[in-house]
């Protein structure tokens, strides 16, 4: 579990500090009301972050940051001094964030950053810079932020690094560079990548206001002048990370089903199109297999609605656990569910869909009030027809028809 140091003098507020952190994130939370009693805790602990107040009995100055600093931990410091000066050269240390401490919004956004530092650390990020001192800094400043840092020297290295890393989801890049220069990669990699899954800052010397624009013409998410400060990038980019999740997140909403988090009937319709797009000229073969409970209506008859919903679930994590991630799962309503096989031939696909049979047929799910349930599926499958896809799925419910009137828990392929 994280751990968070906060040391402050004020017992009040340390307490209602660490208070609303254990609430909020469920972390475990050391309270030190003094330098040296931080210097007991960080001989014992590693800590996420550590919050610290700048002016302690024994510490007035700020001494306390060099010290955790030098500990190699997270420093935010809180503060109560708003001094222009004072502020500025504090967030010239390795600090992460430099927070007002007056009220209770304040709390809260250091809640905030905490949780964003947290999200940061998946999130891996590409620097593009001819420049090492600039490519330094600016990894400097991401790491403190928690990310995954990758860098690079020019534009044609950075397409490298993202065909062998497609998981990066931000590159920033400066413009200036040889052989390739930074709008030419933004416009490279937009070529591959959309706004929906990977986010771009373009950094610029701000002698040229036309090149901005340009920038985010050419697909960029934002751009930073230079010369910049590190709060200005830091906000910036965690601005740009955290408008990409929100993305995911309203995607998710529109293509996943609620209780199954398995692709819905809309996303299905979608993927096929663009995969039936793919395979126009490979003439690749796949199985659609529609998958229907047996005797579903008796499990909510006899154990309750919710525990239905347990076994829906259950089957879509078998559904899951079993396939590949080319393979395409979705749960069509109800008690039904769609499974694409990509790539595949007829005998290996009957082999599939008996062994999903056989697994069913084989698993038991416990209700709330632990009665053991057993429960099977039948399974109708096609091969992809010549006359598109919707007439392969007609086909597919036909068999599933056919696997009813036999008597249930089996596949049927035509
Ligand atoms: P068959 O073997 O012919 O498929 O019989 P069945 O009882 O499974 O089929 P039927 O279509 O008659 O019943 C399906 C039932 O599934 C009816 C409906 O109330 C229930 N159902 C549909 N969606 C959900 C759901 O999301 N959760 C639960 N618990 N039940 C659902
Ligand atoms: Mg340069
Ligand atoms: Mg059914």
């Amino acid at each position: 579990m994280n751990r968070i140091l906060i040391v402050e003098d004020n017992k009040t507020l340390a307490k209602l500090i660490a208070k609303k952190i254990e609430k909020a994130l469920g972390y475990e939370v050391d309270i030190a009301y003094k330098l040296s009693e931080a210097k007991l805790f960080l001989k014992k602990y590693n800590y996420f972050i550590t919050l610290l107040d700048i002016n302690l009995p024994d510490a007035p100055n700020g001494e306390v940051v060099d010290y955790v600093l030098s500990k190699n931990q997270p420093v935010i410091v809180l503060s109560a001094n708003i001094d222009k000066n004072f502020r500025k050269q504090m967030l010239q240390k390795n600090i992460i964030d430099y927070v007002n401490k007056s009220g209770v919004d304040d709390i809260k956004y250091i809640i905030q950053i905490i949780q964003r530092l947290e999200k940061n650390q998946k999130h891996k990020v590409l620097v593009v810079d001819d420049s090492m001192i600039f490519r330094k800094q600016m990894s400097g400043f991401l790491e403190n932020l928690f990310y995954q840092v990758y860098s690079v020297a020019h534009g044609e290295e950075a397409l490298g690094m993202l065909q062998t890393h497609p998981d990066i989801t931000l590159v920033i890049t400066d413009y200036n560079m040889p052989v390739m220069n930074g709008l030419e990669l933004v416009r490279e990699i937009r070529k591959e990548r959309n706004k929906n899954d990977l986010c771009i800052i373009a950094i610029s010397s701000n002698d040229d206001e036309e090149i901005n624009a340009l920038f985010l013409k050419q697909g960029a998410n934002d751009y930073i002048n230079k010369p910049f400060s590190k709060e200005e990038f830091s906000c910036r980019v965690n601005n740009s990370i955290e408008a990409l999740e929100n993305l995911h997140i309203i995607t998710n909403h529109a293509n996943r089903d609620f209780l199954t988090g398995l692709y819905n009937r809309r996303y299905f319709f979608d993927n096929m199109g663009e995969y039936l797009e793919e395979i126009e000229l490979s003439g690749e073969q796949f199985a659609i297999g529609m998958i229907d409970i047996d005797f579903f209506k008796k499990v909510n008859d006899t154990y309750g609605h919710d525990t239905g919903d347990k076994v829906i679930v259950h089957l879509s994590e078998i559904l899951r656990a079993s396939t590949n991630r080319t393979d395409l799962v979705s749960r069509f309503g109800g008690e039904e569910f769609c499974l694409v096989l990509k790539n595949i031939n007829k005998v290996s696909a009957v082999d599939i869909f008996e062994r999903l049979r056989a697994e069913v047929e084989s698993t038991i799910v416990y209700s709330d009030k632990k009665e053991a349930i057993k429960f099977t599926i039948s399974i109708g499958v096609t091969l992809n027809s010549e006359d598109g896809l919707e007439e392969s799925i007609n086909q597919a419910d036909m068999m599933l028809y056919n696997a009813k009137q036999n008597g249930r828990n089996q596949v049927v392929i035509n």
